[in-house]
């Protein structure tokens, strides 16, 4: 299932406040010619009335070679920002997320490495267990928003960036978002995978709840939210309301994405889970917008991995 670059999907609907939202990523590398359709200004959240935008704007080609290192690996700048920890500035130095994104299907970015559960380009599926088995992140934070279970730490930027994103939705008037659980360390996730499997036998299990080692939420770049209005609701209560359609076309520009969704579970193995997001950091998460992507398998050229090795 390959996906395909739709100008109309990666416009967004309504101007988000915030990040500045890099509109470079929209330019492939293969230099196609992109149209943005012209966003209508608008201040509160009602798209569905908003008629379809006529006007578009022309993206300008990038040409390729002016812009992106044909061997990006050996460029100095990405070596120093890897070496760093400095993700971002590795990404920058591919030429931006798309670039990015490109350069590892292609097979040009043998530094970039998939398993490495420090990066913000981390894959962890059930084919692609964290390495090692009982990684533990640096630099947890707490997650500044209200928690309904005590799993409440991510990384640090991944804290800085979910208080924004929730900061925008209150102020999109779509209601207060809060979360359930955050970071959970390779023993809470024994417990909590045996908890599933007892409840539901193995097979349901399987289908929402990871096995140990196998859980983007050991890597603290993962957290599931909710809505909290007059209280806060549940898990299983969080599609539909208007914070989960608001993540679901918003977070991206905030860094996050909704890795289960619907369309995704023959290549995740997992049920859609509107509430899960994964911090991948805004230059990668705008070219997973931009592309029309739904799993981050797709993304990076991955198998599917729908289910556990034998
Ligand atoms: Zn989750």
């Amino acid at each position: 299932m390959l996906p395909s670059p739709h100008a109309q999907h990666a416009a967004p609907r309504s101007p988000i406040r915030g990040p500045a939202l890099p509109l470079g990523v929209a330019v492939t590398a293969i230099g196609m010619l992109f149209s943005i359709a012209s966003a209508p200004v608008v201040t509160s959240a009602a798209p569905e009335t908003m008629p379809e935008p006529v006007a578009v704007v022309q993206v300008p080609t990038v040409k390729v070679g002016a812009t992106v290192a044909a061997d990006p690996c050996a460029e100095p700048s990405v070596l120093a920002a890897l070496s760093s920890g400095d993700d971002a500035g590795a990404i920058a130095g591919f030429g931006g997320g798309e670039n990015f994104r490109a350069a590892v299907v292609a097979g040009n970015a043998p530094c970039i490495s998939l398993s490495d559960p420090a990066r913000l380009w981390v894959v962890v599926n059930k084919t692609l267990p964290l390495n090692p088995p009982e990684y533990e992140p640096a630099g947890l934070d707490a997650v500044p928003l209200q928690m309904t279970t005590r799993s409440g730490l991510v990384r640090s930027d991944v804290a800085a960036a979910v208080g924004q994103m929730a900061d925008a939705a209150a102020a999109a008037g779509v209601g207060r978002i809060g979360a359930n659980n955050g970071y959970r360390s390779y023993g809470l996730q024994v417990t909590t995978y045996d908890a599933h499997v007892r409840a539901q036998g193995q097979e349901d299990a399987d289908a929402g709840s990871a096995r140990p080692g196998f859980s983007e939420h050991q890597t603290g770049l993962a957290l599931d939210v909710v809505a909290c209005d007059a209280a806060c609701g549940g898990l299983d209560g969080f599609g539909g309301t208007g914070q989960s359609d608001w993540v679901a076309a918003n977070a991206w520009a905030y860094g996050f994405i909704v890795r289960y969704e619907e369309v995704g579970t023959p290549v995740t193995g997992y049920a859609p889970e509107p509430w899960h997001l994964r911090y991948v950091g805004v230059d990668l998460a705008a070219a997973y917008h931009a592309g029309g992507y739904h799993t981050l398998e797709e993304f990076f050229g991955l198998p599917a991995a729908p289910d556990y090795a034998p």
